[in-house]
């Protein structure tokens, strides 16, 4: 059983999964490769970054982590299911993973979420309309299931790269903190 498994591989799930994994949680993150970033040919408001493709920085957080001990799969999770332990998710492919603590960092995708019971309504920090935010939830990515967190859009966050990091970051952090008892703080000398 891994301590915590990240659905969504793009921005935010990529962070929270560099976080948990370097603050020694055993982290799992399952991708289907669709973030939208890959649609971004020069992201130019990446504070501290001049200017990259949205494909080199998803690929980069990838690395990192990689390098921080992240597992990563390629696959679509199905269902999640909650038992006594924490959660297990099945993927379209049969494969079941289960960990005491689950990121949904799906960000368009909502159908798990909905299988999960969480009410959805319109993300109004989007013009469009047409994204989705989980209601009830806390901005912290807390929600009313124990041990499960959600990102970003869904958490009805604006939609910029470095928000979504951020967030992804902060909820890995607090996930450390929560399951090591210790505050959490990653300083590099
Ligand atoms: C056209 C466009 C231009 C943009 N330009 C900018 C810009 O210039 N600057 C900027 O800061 N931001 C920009 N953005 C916004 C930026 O792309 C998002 O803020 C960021 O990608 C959000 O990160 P995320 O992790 O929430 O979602 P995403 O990066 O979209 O990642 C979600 C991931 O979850 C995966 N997933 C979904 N469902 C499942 C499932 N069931 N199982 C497994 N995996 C699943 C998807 O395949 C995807 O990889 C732009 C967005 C678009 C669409």
């Amino acid at each position: 059983m891994l301590d915590v498994l990240i659905i969504g591989g793009g921005i935010s799930g990529g962070s929270a999964a560099i976080y948990t994994a370097q603050g020694g949680l055993s982290t799992a993150v399952i991708d289907s490769g669709k973030s939208q970033i890959k649609q971004v040919s020069k992201l130019f408001n990446y504070p501290g970054v001049k200017e990259i493709t949205g494909s080199e920085l998803l690929e980069n957080m990838k690395e990192q982590a990689l390098a921080s001990g992240a597992e990563w799969y390629e696959g679509t999770v199905e269902s999640i299911d909650q038992n006594e332990d924490g959660y297990s998710v099945i993927m379209t492919d049969g494969k079941e993973l289960a960990a005491k603590y689950v990121v949904i960092a799906t960000n368009l995708q909502t159908s798990l979420l909905e299988k999960l019971g969480f009410e959805l309504a319109v993300n109004e920090k989007v013009p469009s309309g047409k994204i989705k935010r989980v209601l009830g939830m806390n901005q912290d990515g807390t929600t009313k299931l124990p041990n499960l967190y959600i990102t970003s859009l869904l958490a009805g966050l604006s939609s910029q790269s470095v928000i979504a990091a951020g967030h992804g970051a902060s909820i890995g952090i607090s996930i450390v903190s929560k399951e090591t008892g210790n505050t959490y703080m990653w300083h590099d000398k």
